[in-house]
């Protein structure tokens, strides 16, 4: 199929000429006529497929089929759980609305108001927000959503995930109730559900890509090594390997800070990129990082969710994500734009639960390696006996303190992953799985 075949007018034809993309993606192809038929969608897709353009084509479509009359009014708003995403999706409404007469700008929390306000008083078309300061603004009365004909949420889960929830009811409720919904998540949970139901009119489900397919593009790689030895492993990974471009996951900010400050000291330029980073020190983070000054960027799941980081060869989950469906955002981050990514999971006996959630979860086997010189020295099994011996609790997640020695059981760099023991009690889903 060709950009051309979707309905989307010559303006916006010629945008996304000029962007190079020489056909659409698979959620582009299923959700642009949707959307231009003014129905209501449920989309799974993640970020990596292409679902930015996927909603901002047909809206500004819709936007310019039907031009304003008078000032300018809020007519198509965007939800979206983080700074950087909103930032992204603006910079590609700026792009596509190039040759279109679309005011758009972008909103959220963390830098001055000021700028923004002004922005807003020239009149807007089309704004995207994160719902703290959509609020803020709304509730001083700095901005008026009662013309808003378009809603797109973006990133539904993680907005659920950080706590939105309330955020988003109480947006819904200065919004008019005839409206066009879009609602975007990469995971359709029991909470996602219940969210569409009161939010959407019979909508139209879109599925993109479903997961495992975007899996499969990804040559994925588990280390077997013990915790304390991560670090040392990342270091001779990266340095070794001559790796440019690596970004790493992991699960605290405090972490990530500690792990840039190593590598920094081995010569390995690193930045860390969290929530309690300052919205300036996350965007030359990011800037760095792409333009090759930063070699490493260091992430926890929120910071780094959403972020348009184009041909990623390597991700590294330094520890694996409690929900396995956090694994599969997290490498949704390498081969993006059909290039091939290589996502590398250092795991720990703790984590071994964590695998075969992950394996179920994706239908797939990782390929399990063990480096020469890290051989781990805890089995599974010594980490339950641990847990039981420090008070009962089998899962495997909780870091025990109080290690005490490596009990003579070696697993020798075979048989691993595959004993059979508990699964400690990490799988929670099983069910309501999204697609
Ligand atoms: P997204 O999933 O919206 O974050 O997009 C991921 C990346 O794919 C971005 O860098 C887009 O510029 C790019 N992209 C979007 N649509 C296409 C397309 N049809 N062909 C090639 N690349 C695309």
């Amino acid at each position: 199929m060709k950009f051309s075949d979707l309905g989307l007018s010559r303006e916006l034809l010629r945008a996304v000429d000029e962007k190079g993309y020489t056909e659409p993606s698979p959620i582009q192809e299923k959700a642009i006529p949707v959307i231009l038929d003014g129905r209501d969608i449920l989309a799974s897709a993640q970020t990596g497929t292409g679902k930015t353009a996927g909603f901002t084509l047909p809206v500004l479509q819709l936007l310019t089929e039907n031009p304003p009359r008078g000032k300018r009014k809020i007519r198509v708003l965007v939800l979206t759980p983080t700074r950087e995403l909103a930032a992204q999706i603006h910079d590609n409404v700026r792009e596509y609305s190039k040759y279109l007469d679309v005011r758009s700008t972008v909103i959220f929390g963390g830098v001055s108001a000021v700028p923004q306000e002004k922005k807003l008083r020239a009149g807007i078309d089309y704004l995207i927000a994160t719902p703290g300061r959509l609020l803020d603004l709304e509730g001083q009365g700095k901005l008026s959503l009662r013309d808003v004909e378009i809603l797109i949420l973006d990133e539904a889960d993680r907005m659920l995930d950080m706590g939105f929830v309330h955020d988003l009811k109480r947006i819904m409720r200065v919004l008019p109730p005839k409206r066009q919904t879009l609602l975007f998540s990469a995971t359709f949970s029991k909470d996602i559900k219940k969210l569409a139901q009161g939010f959407l009119t019979d909508p139209v489900t879109v599925e993109a890509t479903p997961e495992n397919t975007a899996v499969e593009v990804i040559e994925q790689t588990v280390y077997h090594v013990d915790k304390s030895s991560k670090t040392n492993l990342v270091i001779k990974l990266i340095a070794e390997g001559g790796w440019e471009q690596v970004l790493i996951f992991m699960r605290t900010k405090h972490a990530c800070n500690r792990l840039a400050g190593k590598l920094e000291k081995k010569k390995i330029s690193a930045a860390a990129i969290h929530g309690n980073k300052s919205q300036g020190a996350r965007t030359k983070a990011l800037a760095g990082f792409k333009d090759g000054r930063i070699r490493v960027l260091v992430a926890t799941d929120i910071a780094a969710r959403g972020l348009d980081i184009p041909l990623l060869p390597h991700v590294i989950n330094f520890d694996l994500p409690n929900v396995a469906e956090n694994y599969v955002h997290r490498i949704g981050r390498t081969g993006r734009a059909g290039a091939t990514g290589e996502a590398i999971s250092l795991v720990s006996a703790e984590e071994y639960g964590l695998v075969r959630d992950i394996e179920r979860l994706t239908g797939e086997k990782m390929t399990t390696k063990v480096v020469e010189g890290f051989e781990p020295k805890l089995t599974e099994k010594d980490v339950a006996q641990e847990a039981s011996r420090n008070g009962g609790t089998k899962n495997p997640k909780k870091p025990k303190r109080n290690r005490r020695g490596r009990s003579g059981n070696h697993s020798g760099g075979g048989n691993r992953g595959g004993g059979g023991s508990s699964n400690g009690g990490g799988n929670k889903r099983g069910g309501g799985r999204r697609f």
